[in-house]
């Protein structure tokens, strides 16, 4: 039996198939490449001395798609395939609409064709908005969110729920929080295209003197240094809960709809200066930033109450903030080597 990983060269999408290869799951990857380079793909069999299946193509294409499904035994999918700059779905929502909920339906036409089940789905935590209450849980009332990427995230979401009610299937909702780091071999990690608009992009191409400087987007929220918090999880570890998340659904053998919802994150908050100051006692490396005003749309703290995925999933996420951001250094360091 084989997994489908659609966007499987991208961040978190490679990190994943790292650890399905790992566990022994059979890859297949589709990837258009449109946020990812191919040599991810060499490097991932470097990491695992194991060769996962490739197709190259956009997921709209349907017949091809199609073909895949002929050629291979599929019995599960982790759709990581998606666009995800926020100020850009702002821009072209028409796009972004099309892309992440056509692709996603493409899939779910063949699942329910085939009478396939087993799907994940990469949810964001931007389905909360500025939630109420912290820490976070599954059970927090979602927010209409303000960016069209993470509307799609929240239809994705619901598309998911009704397949699963109506067909019977198994489909598990992950909520990531901030997702940071690179595999400890440095061979992937996140590959910043243009000017980052992450933090921990940013704060390493700076101190790696390809930005002059970071912004701090506000210093005045009601926080204890008056930077924003959010919830840092180490890519790493988030890969391997889609391997937990895959195998429950995997071993749930009943007939009956299953919906899981889990929130992804280490359940605990940093500022924005925790970070820069990790990242520079972490790497002895100096990360100069300026103040700046509030950016729009960002919300004051987010961070997730993680019990459920730690007593469902048996996972928790065990890297320091310092470790994860060691290897977003040494992958910086790679990627001045690849192009030196
Ligand atoms: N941030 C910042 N400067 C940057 C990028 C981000 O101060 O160049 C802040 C941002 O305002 C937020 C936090 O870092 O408070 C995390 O931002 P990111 O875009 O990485 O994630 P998200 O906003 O989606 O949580």
């Amino acid at each position: 039996m084989a997994i489908l990983v659609t966007g499987g060269l991208g961040y978190i999408g490679s990190h994943t198939v790292v650890e399905l290869l790992n566990n022994n799951y059979e890859v297949v990857i589709v990837d258009d490449l449109s946020n990812s380079e191919k040599f991810i793909l060499k490097n991932i069999e470097e990491i695992t001395g194991k060769k996962p299946v490739f197709y190259p193509f956009d997921l709209k294409r349907k017949e091809l798609l199609a073909q895949v499904f002929d050629a291979h035994p599929i019995d599960g999918c982790i759709n990581f395939a998606a666009s995800k700059a926020v100020g850009e779905s702002q821009l072209k929502p028409v796009d972004y609409y099309e892309n992440n909920l056509f692709s996603l339906i493409n899939i779910l036409q063949e699942f329910k064709q085939r009478g396939i089940s087993n799907f994940i789905f990469s949810s964001s935590c931007t389905v909360y908005g500025q939630a109420d209450q912290m820490p976070i849980d599954e059970n927090t009332p979602l927010k209409m969110p303000e960016s069209v990427y993470g509307k799609t995230k929240q239809m994705g979401e619901e598309i998911l729920t009704d397949f699963a009610k109506a067909y019977h299937r198994k489909v598990s909702l992950l909520r990531y929080f901030n997702p940071i780091g690179a595999h400890p071999s440095a061979k992937i990690g996140e590959l910043p295209i243009g000017i980052p608009n992450n933090l921990v992009p940013y704060v390493m191409q700076t101190a790696a003197g390809v930005r002059e400087k970071l912004s701090i987007w506000g210093d005045d929220y009601p926080t204890e240094d008056g930077t924003a918090v959010r919830d840092y999880i180490y890519v790493v570890d988030l890969a391997k809960a889609h391997v937990a998340a895959l195998k429950k659904l995997m071993e749930d053998e009943s007939n009956v709809a299953t919906i899981d919802i889990f929130n992804l994150g280490t359940g605990k908050g940093s500022s924005v200066l925790e970070v820069v100051k990790a990242f520079e006692t972490a790497n002895d490396v100096k990360v100069p930033y300026q103040i700046c005003d509030r950016r729009e749309g960002d919300i004051t703290i987010a961070f997730a109450n993680v019990d459920k995925a730690k007593e469902e999933l048996q996972w928790k996420s065990d890297t320091s903030l310092e470790e994860a951001l060691k290897t977003v250094w040494e992958w910086q360091k790679y990627l001045k080597n690849r192009n030196t």
